[in-house]
């Protein structure tokens, strides 16, 4: 059974105290709001995740943004995957657009930090998605499908089946544009029957796949009901203790 899960990403925001100020919040409306089987995470900069994994328990999950593709070495600045799990994370997002965007990442070298994630006891949270360009120009199809092959599609089956893909159509993100439950279903049932047809249909079935892009209280109940979406990944609304538990309410509602 694949599973439902809502996780923030806050990327570059919130110092220390701010952050431990909106995650205590969380966890505690997750506590009594959360009933069903979905996971809720929240994927923090590095400086939070430790604190964050001693509160969260296991109502929250913790996850980081970003990690090193090398198991540890001279790599100043950069943080590892071990380093990551040692504090008590669970998740972490690997391909995420601005990454790919600002930090020039690109798949092969994603593709060997979910290795490393992997290894290491991470689940990678992978992300995948078409600019405007794209999509105007109806390529997204072919973006996306090389974005697995070269990012994921690489992976054992047994490994495969631990990640969990996140679509997020760049042009959605903090823009306020949010794909239509239409848009959104078309690429989820797409992504699922690649998956089908590189592993096999019960891998397809079980992988979570999550939308990510402008996703807030108001839009997330329609997109969750498409029947190959499994939840979202959240940037601007988990930023905001009730509408990201407003996001997670969805599931029960
Ligand atoms: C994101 O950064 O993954 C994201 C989906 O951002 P937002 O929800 O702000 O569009």
């Amino acid at each position: 059974m694949r599973k439902k899960i809502v996780a923030g990403n806050w990327k570059m925001n919130l110092e220390y105290a701010e952050g431990i100020s909106l995650f205590s919040e969380i966890v505690n409306m997750v506590k009594d709001e959360k009933k069903g089987e979905q996971i809720a995470i929240i994927c923090a900069p590095y400086i939070h995740l430790n604190s964050l994994a001693q509160l969260g328990g296991s109502t929250v999950f913790i996850g980081a943004q970003n990690c090193h593709q090398k198991e540890s070495g001279a790599y100043t600045g950069e943080t590892s995957a071990k380093m990551i799990k040692s504090v008590g994370c669970e998740y972490v997002i690997i391909g995420h657009s601005e990454r790919r965007q600002y930090f020039a990442e690109f798949d092969e070298l994603l593709a060997e930090k979910t290795i490393i994630a992997l290894q290491n006891g991470l689940t990678p949270l992978f992300c995948i998605g078409e600019t405007l360009d794209e999509r105007n120009n109806g390529s997204y199809f072919d973006v996306l499908k090389s974005q697995l092959v070269n990012g994921v599609f690489g992976l054992s089956a047994a490994d495969f089946s631990k990640i969990v893909i996140a679509y997020e159509p760049v042009w959605a993100i903090g823009t306020g544009l949010t794909a239509t439950s239409e848009q959104a279903q078309e690429v989820h049932a797409f992504i699922r029957k690649e998956i089908a047809e590189k592993y096999d249909q019960t891998i397809a079935d079980d992988t979570s796949i999550l939308y990510g892009g402008s996703c807030n209280p108001k839009n997330a109940a329609e997109l969750f009901a498409q029947p190959d979406i499994d939840g979202g990944l959240i940037g601007g609304a988990s930023l905001k203790s009730r509408d990201f538990v407003d996001i997670i309410k969805t599931f029960n509602s």
